[in-house]
């Protein structure tokens, strides 16, 4: 159990703080179910079978979402990942997700720069959001400029057996998240580190701070001054350098609001 009191001064400080952001990563997703890609209890260390037939340990994260890997065979991500990035039955937000939309609401909360791809935050009501690794909102061609398809059509034509392909050249289109082997999506990298710049409070959820360059966001916000309070179930490298520390996210959420 969070301590009461430490909740209390948690939202002491976020109430006083005068431009506060949030920063979340896998494990607020998690509680949606969503497997962390890379966690200890991740799909690919513990891949449950009936939901992601074709994953299996064998398979990494840097092999699913691989730019090469995609350019040689695009059908493999899909194949593959179809399953979890476009899921037949659309995963709810989770408390984290709503309690986040809540605070921003109340202009507590000034932004959400997030680690993950599956839209959640804006499921739950979040308007200010920013999506550092990209996300499945719309397909893009690798060839033909100025192609976008979005995430409904795209799912549309999965669910129907075939691949979201490009009406110019008939190749298959490439989701908008970011592969390893491709930057940031700069516009969202910027947008962040201006955020992590302003932010005097970063709340840090659900991540252990482990990718990089992602990671060195709550690091700017510390070298401008600016607090950290972290709520992970696992370490972090920041935790010494934290205001406050939390493990349960559910707990912290409840907590306050
Ligand atoms: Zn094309």
């Amino acid at each position: 159990m969070c301590m009461p009191s430490t909740i209390e001064k948690f939202c002491r400080m976020l109430r006083s703080a005068r431009h506060c952001v949030a920063f979340t990563g896998a494990g607020v997703s998690t509680l949606s179910g969503i497997p962390d890609f890379r966690g200890d209890t991740g799909i690919f260390t513990n891949p449950p079978d009936a939901l992601f037939p074709a994953l299996s340990p064998s398979i990494s994260a840097e092999t699913l979402f691989d730019l090469e890997q995609f350019e040689k065979d695009p059908t493999f991500f899909y194949n593959t990942a179809g399953p979890l990035v476009y899921p037949v039955h659309e995963k709810a937000p989770s408390i984290v997700h709503t309690t986040l939309a809540a605070l921003e609401e109340q202009g507590l909360v000034k932004s959400v720069i997030t680690q993950n791809i599956d839209r959640l935050h804006q499921k739950a009501g979040s308007r200010r959001v920013i999506e550092l690794h990209g996300s499945p909102a719309f397909h893009y061609c690798l060839r033909c400029a100025g192609i976008r398809v979005s995430y409904d059509e795209a799912a549309a034509c999965l669910a129907a057996g075939a691949y979201p392909r490009c009406p110019q050249c008939g190749r298959i289109l490439k989701p908008a998240i970011t592969f390893y082997g491709e930057p940031l999506p700069l516009e969202a990298r910027r947008a962040a580190e201006d955020q992590a710049q302003s932010a005097d409070l970063m709340l840090v959820l659900g991540t252990s701070l482990l990718v990089r360059p992602a990671a060195d966001i709550p690091r700017t916000t510390l070298h401008c001054g600016g607090k950290l309070v972290i709520v992970n179930r696992m370490p972090t490298p920041l935790d010494d350098d934290a205001a406050l520390r939390f493990e349960n996210l559910e707990e912290f959420c409840e907590g306050i609001s």
